[in-house]
């Protein structure tokens, strides 16, 4: 056993047998590692262990069985996303992504940063459908997923409207669009934001805006890059799928 202490961040809790818990977080250090909780309800852990709890976490790691918290200090809570459902959705599914991406127990500091630097802008009320395509394009890699957004397969200009092609895993410039029969006639400015989402560093995209009708062309798209390359189907996922539907009168009357 041996005792760390790491920022962390709280992925989920499930119940386990009478009032234990098991609790997932996604340490700086030490990666995705399992925790568990006795008497939960109980515990001075209980409201540290919520989903999308950050602190700095005193931890007991066992590589080969059970590992513990033993204390926390400096809290830190996303108020503002937790309070919206919309904003909540996303962060959900953004937490799911990260999940899935990476083995437990292996560490990757530079993934923990970016999801904290993506729900921080969430928490600053940043727009979260532009956030959570930015952090799809860019945790593609941590699938094994290497697409080529930025320049034609063929004869590498960039700065052309291109169109995606399945089967060269990249973007086709019109004088390259032939040798795919097959390719997908996404609108060109589709592609050009991914390139940008896949090169460019967070903060620059702060001022980025977007009208509905581009986003909803970028989540088809990634959608079928998703299904095509990645082929994981999450629970948090479909929920944002089923808002879509009945998000927009919900909006409408917020505003
Ligand atoms: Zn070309």
């Amino acid at each position: 056993m041996d005792v760390r202490e790491t920022k962390g961040l709280i992925l989920f809790n499930r119940d386990f047998r009478e009032d234990d818990k098991l609790v997932k977080i996604f340490t700086e250090s030490s990666g995705k590692r399992m925790f568990f909780v006795k008497h939960a309800s109980k515990s001075p852990l209980n409201p540290v262990i919520q989903p999308l709890m950050m602190a700095d976490f005193i931890l007991r790691i066992n590589d080969n069985g059970l590992s513990y918290i033993i204390d926390y200090k400096k809290v830190r809570r996303y108020d503002k996303i937790t309070a919206d459902l919309f904003r909540l959705s996303y962060a959900s599914y953004i937490l799911a992504l990260a999940d899935a991406a990476i083995e437990d127990n292996v560490a990757d500091a530079n993934l923990f940063a970016f999801l904290q630097k993506v729900l921080d802008l969430m928490e600053e009320g940043l727009d979260y459908e532009i956030l959570t395509n930015i952090f799809e394009v860019q945790i593609l890699e941590r699938f094994g997923v290497s697409l080529n957004f930025h320049n034609c397969c063929f004869c590498h200009r960039t700065g052309l409207p291109f169109d995606f092609s399945h089967r060269f895993s990249g973007v086709l410039c019109p004088e390259h669009y032939d040798k795919d029969d097959y390719r997908s006639h996404v609108d060109p400015n589709v592609l050009y934001l991914i390139d940008r989402f896949q090169q460019v560093a967070i903060d620059d995209l702060k001022t980025i805006s977007l009208k509905p009708e581009m986003k909803a062309k970028i989540r088809q798209f990634l959608d079928s890059i998703y299904e095509d390359y990645v082929g994981i189907h999450l629970k948090s996922k479909k929920f944002i799928d089923s808002l879509a539907s009945w998000g927009d009168i919900m909006k409408s009357e917020k505003d």
